[in-house]
């Protein structure tokens, strides 16, 4: 997904890049793609699967190294190979309106397989399907299926319709973890099932779950420290990609909470393609996956104008963690249960009307940003109906931009800029006469005493 697909955009440079946590983060990712184009010879087992609901604990439990397709699709938009690779998905018959990371990664495979760092992605093992609330999660795992012609283990995960995961839902879940993806992962790795092993990763992912969440909601301060909707995108690489659950990932988090911390404490602003940014004019929530392809310019249409994000639905795509969610080591396939059910594809509209309104109280916000991308209907689908009720329930008036993902042919950077222009121009006027409004029943009520 969209998911985040999850971003792990931090193997690109990135503005944030003087801070010691993005060259830890960059130096992380190069090292696991390293490992991955190793592992034919070292005979580590590779299990290809989805950003949300990935079991990353579970499958590195067993000595295997995941890949995200998704990852490595934002990563080619990042680095300019995306448009190549979506040609060659066309080329063989994958049509104009299928979600292009779908295209950009099978363009990808068709291409040779060279991850975005520059070194080969092994063929999988397995293929584990954590299904979502996408119904693209499924064909595209079918397409690498017919590629790949490896095993397979879908995992079944119902949608949150109505709002919430029964108890019924969590046992099914459970009995599928215990019953078909762990033996698939047995029988793909040749490894027996260690659940000591895997409730030590666990902890070690509550732990990067925590400092994540702080350095979120850090966005509650005047200046806010951090971006959360383009900056966060490299702050949640880590912990949505391979991450999650280990040492490196822990320390991490606990490197980049640090930086943030400092960084408030100083009143200082984060960095940006424009610089820091100290006089935050703006603060935004913005809704839907960003666009990549065009990743920066687009930050630097928002950043000129000291709009700064406070929060963002994307950065949720891997987990809803500041939600109060932690995996939870006591309860090792019920916690995996609850987070497959959790994640933000896997909620219905009301549920992310509910997120976006509460992130637009609670973060002060003068506005918010729907993005809309063309490729994925699992987060267009009902954005207009969002943007409306979240402005009837907040009175603050939101805008809706339409781009893609990795399909540099849906990035009209003219026309975005004019209407996030107008809307910031919009948002200044309110603000302005909302102030006139205040001067004068402030005048009004010392008359009248
Ligand atoms: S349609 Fe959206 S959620 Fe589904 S795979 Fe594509 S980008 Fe991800």
């Amino acid at each position: 997904m969209a998911g985040n697909e999850a971003a792990g955009a931090g193997a690109g440079a990135g503005p944030a890049g003087k801070d010691r946590s993005m060259a830890l983060q960059k130096e992380m990712i190069a090292d696991h793609f390293r490992r991955l184009e190793a592992a034919p010879e070292t005979h580590t087992p590779v299990v290809y699967t989805l950003v949300p609901g990935n079991l990353t604990e579970l499958i590195r439990s067993f000595g295997a190294l995941p890949v995200l397709p998704e990852i490595n699709a934002l990563q080619s938009g990042m680095r300019g190979r995306s448009r190549d690779y979506i040609a060659e998905a066309e080329r063989a018959g994958h049509s104009e309106d299928v979600c292009t990371y779908v295209k950009c990664d099978i363009g990808m495979l068709k291409s040779g397989n060279i991850g975005p760092t520059g070194t080969r992605i092994p063929p999988p093992d397995l293929l584990l399907l954590s299904y979502t609330g996408c119904y693209t999660f499924m064909k595209w795992f079918e397409l690498l299926r017919e590629e790949y012609r490896c095993p397979t283990v879908f995992l079944q995960i119902p949608y949150q319709g109505d709002g919430r995961l029964a108890p019924e839902h969590r046992r099914y879940i459970e009995d599928q973890i215990r019953n078909e993806v762990i033996p698939a992962l047995e029988k793909a790795t040749g490894r027996a099932y260690d659940e000591d092993r895997l409730r030590t990763s666990l902890s070690l992912a509550a732990r990067a779950e925590d400092d994540l969440v702080s350095v979120l909601q850090s966005a509650k301060s005047r200046p806010s420290p951090i971006d959360a909707y383009f900056g966060a995108v490299y702050y949640v690489g880590p912990i949505f990609s391979s991450f999650r659950g280990t040492e490196e990932g822990a320390a991490y988090y606990r490197e980049l909470r640090g930086e943030v911390e400092a960084r408030r404490a100083a009143n200082e602003g984060p960095p940006t393609p424009s610089g820091v940014l100290n006089d935050q004019k703006y603060r935004l929530v913005f809704e839907g996956p960003p666009n990549w392809t065009s990743f920066h310019d687009f930050w630097r249409m928002f950043a000129d104008e000291g709009a700064v994000a406070v929060a963002s639905t994307y950065t949720k795509v891997g987990g809803t963690y500041d939600f109060g969610f932690r995996h939870d080591a006591s309860d090792p396939l019920g916690t995996m249960a609850d987070y497959c059910g959790g994640c933000y594809t896997n909620l219905n509209l009301p549920s992310r009307i509910e997120m976006l309104a509460r992130y637009v109280r609670e973060y002060e916000a003068d506005g918010f940003v729907v993005h809309s991308v063309k490729s994925c209907n699992s987060f267009s689908a009902g954005q207009l109906v969002i943007l409306r009720e979240v402005e009837k329930r907040t009175g603050v008036p939101g805008t809706f931009i339409e781009s893609d993902l990795v399909d540099p042919r849906y990035f009209s950077p003219a026309n975005i800029k004019n209407r996030v222009e107008s809307y910031l121009q919009m948002l200044a006027a309110r603000r302005a006469a909302t102030g006139a409004e205040g001067a004068r029943s402030a005048g009004a009520t010392e008359a009248s005493a």
